[in-house]
């Protein structure tokens, strides 16, 4: 896959006070995704017909309901259901369906897992439109990262003095760099993210560390430092933001 750089929106990351800058790009393209979702997209036969096919995992259903287009949501999820239901009908009707299994386990088999039914259905509901381009733009903006680390000055200076990334995003960046960089290039990046990632998971272990410690009574007048929101960004950085400030969608009228 050939990958294009995205720098501006990086380097405003990059700008930002946060854990993972990839995290911070994640929420707002997922924003960006979900609101075209609702405003036009899924007027667009294009798209209409990935999102019949494909449908949406959990968060993004959700995301897309704590919105006010109801009437939209209500007509993608209408011709996705069709499509659903199109597919149910071939996994559990007729000769493929509940009476071949149970003669088929009668006989003791001929059936591997990947047949039956349960399965059938989850790899039914697996995918979701959104999660899939939100895919490709966090890919490319790891790509960008890579990249920009040797053609960037100021991008250079800003990396060595970030946070690191949400372990999540960290294999991706390396990934992105074994694949993208040349092997001495892609050996000298790791090398700096390995530092910087190790750093900062310390930094934030240490006042995970302190938040627990201020529960002791004897610690009770000392200060806070950086602790008071230690909880939600050991968990951000551990498993991507998900949890506290972080992971907050921008506030929306629509
Ligand atoms: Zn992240
Ligand atoms: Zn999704």
């Amino acid at each position: 896959m050939k990958y294009t750089l995205d720098t501006i929106p990086v380097l405003d990351a990059y700008k930002t006070e946060c854990e993972c800058p990839l995290c911070k790009l994640r929420i707002h393209c997922e924003d960006q995704y979900i609101d075209s979702m609702l405003s036009s997209a899924y007027m667009e036969p294009d798209y209409r017909l990935k999102t019949n096919e494909t449908g949406f995992c959990t968060r993004h259903f959700e995301l897309m309901y704590n919105r006010r287009n109801r009437l939209g949501l209500a007509l993608m999820t209408h011709t996705h259901m069709q499509e659903v239901i199109k597919s149910l009908e071939g996994i559990l009707g007729g000769e493929s369906g509940a009476k071949r299994g149970f003669l088929s386990s009668l006989r003791g088999g001929g059936k591997t897992a990947a047949d039956s039914q349960p399965q059938k259905i989850r790899a039914r509901m697996d995918g979701c439109f959104i999660c899939d381009q939100m895919k490709n733009s966090i890919e490319r903006y790891a790509y960008t990262i890579a990249q920009l680390y040797f053609t960037h000055t100021e991008f250079r200076g800003m990396f060595d003095n970030s946070k690191g990334f949400c372990l999540p995003h960290l294999a991706l960046v390396l990934e992105m760099a074994e694949k993208t960089l040349n092997a001495s290039q892609a050996e000298q990046f790791a090398k700096v993210v390995s530092r910087v990632e190790l750093e900062n998971l310390r930094r934030v272990e240490g006042e995970l560390e302190w938040f627990t410690l201020k529960f002791d009574y004897r610690n009770d007048s000392k200060p806070w430092g950086n602790s008071r929101d230690a909880v939600e960004r050991s968990i951000n950085k551990l498993m991507g933001a998900c949890v506290g400030a972080e992971a907050e969608m921008p506030a929306h009228n629509d």
